[in-house]
Order: structure tokens, then sequence, then C-alpha cells
């Protein structure tokens, strides 16, 4: 990360301003932590999809819908800088082209260490496959708790988030969206 200094300096000046003392023993080094977290927290800026694909894009005849679900995520809410994190579900109807499965994670994971709000978050990862392996259809579902919600009390301790992202014959097509919706809402076998 380019400057550890100014978001130790930011967040010493947090701890003091919230009524904190930044040089009692057990805050002596939360501004080094803090910044270290955040550095894990924003590493989708500099994420580039490509690298990540990295050529993990194979010709196949397969026209069966790929799913792969459960895939948990944590992200930051932009209008608080407090976390979301839950479950991400993806699928796709391939043309001709599959992606290595555990490439998937990892395109969430690009746009989820940013400063988000859950409906473009599931529409970034929808595109992004989209535009990857031109697919028949693409749907992504996600599923989250907002820690802005449960933390500051308004009410809703235990509720869920849900966005969908659904292009091409995911859009189209009531028995495809379906199909997905019920490979996503299996148990666990
Ligand atoms: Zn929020």
């Amino acid at each position: 990360m380019k400057d550890h200094k100014k978001l130790e300096a930011i967040t010493e000046a947090l701890i003091n301003e919230i009524g904190e003392d930044p040089t009692r023993d057990g805050l002596i080094k939360t501004p080094q932590r803090v910044a270290k977290a955040w550095e894990y927290f924003s590493q989708g800026y500099s994420a580039n999809i490509d690298d990540i694909v990295n050529d993990a894009v194979f010709d196949e005849d397969c026209s069966e819908m790929v799913v792969v679900r459960d895939i948990e995520f944590f992200s930051m809410c932009e209008h608080h800088m407090i976390p979301f994190f839950g479950r991400c579900h993806v699928g796709y109807l391939p043309n001709k082209k599959i992606i290595g499965l555990s490439k998937i994670p990892r395109i969430v994971d690009a746009f989820s260490q940013r400063l988000q709000v859950q409906e473009r978050l599931t529409g970034l990862i929808a595109e992004s496959i989209k535009g990857i392996l031109d697919p028949i259809g693409v749907g992504v579902v996600m599923e989250g708790r907002h820690l802005c919600m449960q933390m500051r009390g308004v009410e809703k301790q235990n509720s869920f988030a849900t966005t969908s992202a659904m292009l091409g014959q995911f859009r189209e097509s009531a028995e495809t969206r379906a199909e997905f919706l019920s490979i996503i809402r299996m148990r666990q076998f």
C-alpha cells in the first residue's frame, strides 16, 4: 500500500476524537494494525481481473448450467465503512467457454475488497463473468448481513439483504432463473 503513515495518523486521530487515549498500552499499536487491515480490505482496488483469470478459460462444449454457491464474501459498506458479509452464488450458462471454478471466488473477492453497496457489488460480479466468458446467461445472488444495520440497533438483528443480478437468458427465461434459484436453495449434501 502507498501510505501507511497517513492511515496510521488518521486512525490515531480517530481514537483521540472518540475520547480514547491512543498512548495507552492496548492502543499504542492499534493505528498500525488498522492500517494493515485497511490495506487488506481495499486490495480490490489494485486487483486486475485479467491477472486473476490468468488464461483459466477453456473451450468446452458444455451447455449445462454451472453454479458455484455459498462463496463467502466480506465487504465494506460505503455509507458507513463498516462490514457487510455473507454468501454469494454465481451461475452461468456456458457458450462454448468455461472458467476454472476456483477463479469465481477470486473474482468475488476482487470486487468485495472495496467500499461497496451490495446492489452494485452483485452487478459488478455478474458483468465481470459476462465480459470474461460471453455466456448465454449469468446470474448472481448475494445474501448479506450488514453490521451498519445490526450494530447501530436499527432493529432487525437477524435480517439478510438479498440482491440479484440476472443477465442474458437468466433474465429472459423464467425457467432458467427457476433452475438457478432451485440449485442455490439446495441444502448441502
Ligand atoms: Zn451501511
